[in-house]
């Protein structure tokens, strides 16, 4: 698999081809602001590699996954999540069509901020 697909969306964004509104980067993630939000804070965590989906994840990914889940919290409050556990966030993940999944790409949606949200 390569590192990199000229062809995905989030691969452009990634690479800046593609403007975003950045949220986070580091040598194998980056976060941005998802274009159309559900919630008052709606960012996509993504890993730099091109990984279409959840599906493709093998054992050697466990670290990469490891520090995605801890770093979602620590930009969640930086975001402007509100403090848990009154506020809080929802992190969802969609993997392939009957998932929900739009971009192939893997992506973890991170959404939080006072309600009523738009969906979710
Ligand atoms: P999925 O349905 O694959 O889990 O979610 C894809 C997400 O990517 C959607 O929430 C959609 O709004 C977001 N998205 C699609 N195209 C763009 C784009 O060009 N820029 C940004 N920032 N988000 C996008
Ligand atoms: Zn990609």
């Amino acid at each position: 698999m390569s590192d990199h697909d000229p062809n995905c969306l989030f691969c452009k964004i990634i690479s800046g081809q593609i403007p975003s509104r950045k949220v986070y980067e580091d040598d194998e993630l980056f976060a941005f602001h998802d274009i159309h939000p559900w919630a008052p804070v709606h960012f996509l965590l993504v890993p730099k590699r091109h990984i279409p989906s959840m599906a493709q994840l093998t054992p050697q990914d466990v670290g990469l996954m490891g520090r995605m889940m801890v770093l979602a919290p620590q930009l969640a409050a930086e975001a402007g999540c509100n403090p848990y556990p009154d506020g809080g966030f929802r992190m969802v993940c969609n993997t392939g069509t009957e998932g929900g999944q739009e971009v192939h790409h893997l992506h973890v949606h991170v959404m939080g901020g006072a309600r009523p949200w738009q969906r979710g």
